[in-house]
């Protein structure tokens, strides 16, 4: 499933490229072989699967980065073989909000990405222009990602106006078929060698006109309004994901259907945890004596405290690795793993007391029961000689 070829030579771009220039690489080829363009043809949906995957990649500074230093290996932590959800560049366009829904993920992406957003889905139907699609960026804690939260967010945006009942039209007024254009929305102009199709100028491509518009909308049948929508966010959700909410985009012209919302979801850093796909990491200082002796620590995860067993002579830099103790994997019902780093702790300040005891201590060691520097010397020894 996941593509082994080299990111850098899917997007045609040399290694060391600016982000401007992936980007356009991949602009390019994306368009190339959207399936829009490329209907039933498989072998231009696996490449432009390949190439959203790629663009995942290096058109995020992080990702990219990551990449640069050890390539594929950098994202194969997921479970199971497959890589973490959160890296198909289809999975994040799924619609978590389980709304119907008109267009199908891939197609989405192409209207995001290329602008297609306003209003131009539908154009070419008179008087049902799609209304355009809306981005908002909601920040959410790592908590709540790990748990899955509803959050209400307010945004301005189209809906239908309520005066009109979204026609456009006063009480009173009506629609007429625009004569110009027959009802078509379009009109043929010549340029040139060339005929030209383009909106109709005296009904503005709905194809109708109205001969008494509606004061609270100027005749569009839609007016801005602050909304509040409600969003269900998924367990598990990563930095960058986007949401569909269908619907919830702007309201279409006079009636059209309304356009989506798409959510970008950050997730704020976390005081404790550092996170990477499903897993997460944290460091635990231990006390000297503990380390030295062995003990039980307490641990913090996300939901609550663990105990971890610290082995006697546990070395600072250790880790240990709590199984499921991570973040939810989305939509699969698995847990990441929590990664620990032990720092053991120096004292500092003794008192008169404990400076005797640990001076009989370390003289009572000697040059023995030095674990690590016996290595160590070993090796400096082979240096110098
Ligand atoms: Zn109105
Ligand atoms: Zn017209």
């Amino acid at each position: 499933m996941a593509s082994k070829r080299d990111y850098y030579e899917i997007l045609g771009v040399p290694k060391g490229s600016s982000a401007d220039e992936i980007k356009k690489a991949y602009r390019q080829l994306a368009l190339k072989f959207h399936p829009d363009r490329n209907p039933d043809d498989k072998a231009a949906e696996e490449k432009f699967k390949e190439l959203g995957e790629a663009y995942d990649v290096l058109g995020d500074a992080d990702k990219k980065a990551a990449y640069d230093r050890y390539g594929h290996a950098a994202f194969s932590a997921g479970a199971g073989g497959g890589r973490a959800a959160s890296h198909d560049p289809f999975d994040i366009f799924r619609d978590v909000f389980g709304g119907a829904g008109g267009g199908g993920g891939a197609g989405s992406i192409f209207e995001e990405f290329f602008g297609g957003g306003g209003g131009g889905r539908g154009q070419a139907r008179p008087g049902k222009a799609r209304g355009s699609d809306l981005r908002y960026d909601l920040e959410i804690s790592l908590e709540e990602a790990a748990q899955g939260v509803e959050k209400q967010v307010e945004l301005e945006r189209a809906v239908g106006c309520e005066t009109c009942t979204s026609t456009g039209a006063a009480k009173g007024g009506s629609a007429k078929t625009c004569p110009t254009c027959g009802g078509v929305g379009q009109v043929i102009a010549s340029r040139g060698f060339f005929q030209v199709q383009q909106a109709c100028p005296d009904c503005s491509g709905t194809g109708q006109i109205i001969s008494n518009p509606c004061s609270d909308c100027r005749g569009q049948g839609r007016v801005e309004k602050s909304t509040r929508i409600k969003l269900r966010i998924p367990a598990g959700i990563g930095e960058g994901s986007r949401l569909r909410s269908s619907g919830n985009g702007d309201a279409g012209f006079r009636g059209g259907p309304a356009g989506d919302l798409y959510v970008v979801i950050h997730i704020k850093k976390h005081e404790v945890f550092e996170r990477e796909d499903n897993d997460l990491f944290c460091e635990i200082p231990v006390s000297y004596g503990k380390a030295t002796l062995g003990g039980e620590l307490m641990v913090p995860t996300m939901e609550g405290k663990a105990s971890l067993k610290v082995p006697a002579g546990t070395q600072s830099g250790t880790v240990f690795r709590l199984r499921g103790k991570g973040m939810p994997v989305l939509n699969r019902g698995i847990k990441g793993d929590l990664l620990v780093t032990i720092q053991v702790e120096v004292p500092t300040n003794l008192n008169a007391e404990q400076k005797e005891k640990l001076k009989a201590f370390a003289d009572s060691c000697g040059d023995q029961n030095t674990p690590m520097s016996e290595g160590f010397f070993e090796k400096a020894k082979r240096f110098f000689s």
